[in-house]
């Protein structure tokens, strides 16, 4: 298969649990795969966890895994009767007093009892992701007096957001550090906090991800429209973003989100973070074998922002049409890296660097642009190099040598990087690349002449060592 740079992060759920399906994701050449804390037992994602696991070894591709956290979405209570029609005008209320399975017509009961005190009167209330619109007319006690603004059918448990974002809720809850415990024994690559509000909050789910043995990398989903304030800090904080579109949508607006992705996607670059883009992305493939013109374009222009990972939702969780959805975005994502714009950079070209080893890697992409050359190998204990590298625009595969599994599976989420499992005990360096050429043939098709980068350091195994940059073209010898 041709290598694709830009990687497709695919949901799991009961449409990919049937027979075939996991297998048919890894043949369309999904890189990482999320399990979805919001929904199914603990036992659900051990399963899907262990299968992944089972084909990468089977397969000899390794995918990644990236757990998301529930996290402290708002939701209404029950209704008597599963679900009531809003009528445009009408009065409701949203009562914290009110027992759990007691709502009517009127009024339904929450269990987030700080919102009587964060809305006020004119406060908009938007109910199952901006379906319904809610205005706040009086607080009266733990009782939120409202007129309904845009109505239609109001059903159990739905989500809650306060326009121009405000509700307080701490990003940790109780199920989520029940869940910490299981991600922590799957061994995630990733872990995503939900609903995230400054970095304070991503500080503290690095803390007690690491106290409970969870060494994934963190991503900070932004969705709240208060993130967006100190989003320097939330991307520092974290090792990865995702641009996550639906309740970002509902709380700045829907028509803010395209300028707002653009400049998450170039910020989160720029600080050397990884970025995924996320949410209806092929929402017409839930139900239908192939995308909308429009969605064409939204994983194209994805592609064109620099996005690194571009996510799947319910179209692979449940849709009718898992493998066509990834199928689909893999075409899309090999026509738009045809573009010559995405494969130029000039990131960084005025910065002085500190490090030797983030010279070799901007060195390796400076050269890797400018002259021909086929791939890159990066011999990686961390995988810093190899994050440094995938920074910068390029149409040039980077290839991630290292023997650390934690390292292969960060990588699987970055641009144009692909993870090679490579131990070596040869000391002697011609012997060491002619095994990495080797391992190259695997990737792709290397012929007589073809020129390679290889980027490592003088001794082996140890962390920001990498202090050489070398060379050489297939079948003219591969010297020391
Ligand atoms: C989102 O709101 O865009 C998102 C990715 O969150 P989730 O799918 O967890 O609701």
């Amino acid at each position: 298969m041709m290598l694709r740079r830009t990687k497709i992060l695919a949901t799991l759920g009961p449409a990919t649990d049937q027979p075939g399906v996991l297998e048919g994701l890894f043949h369309a050449g999904v890189d990482v795969v999320r399990l979805n804390f919001s929904h199914g037992s603990a036992q659900d994602h051990i399963n899907r966890a262990n299968a992944v696991r089972e084909l990468s070894r089977k397969t000899g591709r390794l995918v990644g895994i990236l757990a998301d956290l529930q996290g402290p979405k708002i939701r209404i209570a029950r209704f008597k009767n599963g679900s009531v029609f809003l009528n445009e005008g009408q009065d409701f209320a949203l009562d914290i007093n009110l027992d759990e399975n007691e709502g009517d017509h009127s009024q339904v009961g929450i269990t987030y009892e700080p919102l009587a005190l964060e809305v006020k009167p004119g406060s908009r209330l938007l109910l199952d992701d901006g379906r319904i619109v809610l205005d706040v007319v009086s607080v009266d006690n733990m009782r939120v007096n409202c007129t309904v603004v845009v109505g239609g059918v109001l059903s159990n448990n739905k989500g809650i957001n306060l326009l121009g974002g405000g509700l307080s809720a701490a990003a940790l809850t109780d199920k989520d550090m029940e869940d910490i415990k299981t991600i922590a024994e799957i061994g995630a690559d990733y872990v995503a906090i939900s609903f995230p509000r400054s970095a304070d909050d991503l500080h503290k789910a690095r803390r007690l991800l690491r106290e409970a043995g969870c060494e994934a990398g963190i991503v900070a989903k932004v969705e709240r429209a208060e993130a967006l304030k100190g989003l320097d800090a939330i991307i520092l904080a974290s090792d990865a973003i995702m641009v996550a579109r639906g309740d970002l949508g509902v709380e700045i607006g829907d028509a803010n989100l395209p300028a707002v992705q653009k400049h998450m996607i170039k910020r989160t670059r720029e600080l050397n973070r990884v970025a995924i883009t996320a949410t209806q992305m092929m929402e017409s493939m839930i139900d239908n074998p192939i995308p909308t013109r429009a969605e064409v374009f939204d994983v194209a222009n994805a592609v064109y922002d620099g996005t690194d990972a571009i996510m799947l939702s319910a179209e692979t969780a449940s849709g009718k049409y898992p493998i066509k959805a990834v199928e689909a975005m893999h075409r899309i994502c090999i026509e738009a890296e045809k573009q010559p714009s995405v494969r130029v950079s000039d990131h960084r070209v005025s910065i002085q660097f500190e490090r030797v080893d983030e010279a070799i890697a901007m060195s390796a992409m400076y050269m890797a642009n400018h002259t021909k050359i086929a791939g890159i190998a990066a011999l990686t204990e961390s995988g810093s190099t190899v994050l440094w590298m995938s920074r910068i625009s390029s149409g040039i595969p980077i290839f991630a040598f290292s023997s650390h599994q934690k390292t292969l599976g960060r990588v699987t989420l970055y641009r144009g990087v692909f993870p090679v499992y490579f131990t070596h005990e040869a000391q002697d360096h011609a012997e060491v690349n002619r095994e990495i050429i080797d391992q190259l043939k695997k990737y792709q098709n290397v012929k007589d002449g073809d020129k390679f980068i290889i980027t490592k350091g003088d001794l082996t195994g140890v962390q920001g060592g990498t202090n050489a940059l070398k060379v050489f073209t297939v079948g003219q010898g591969l010297t020391p």
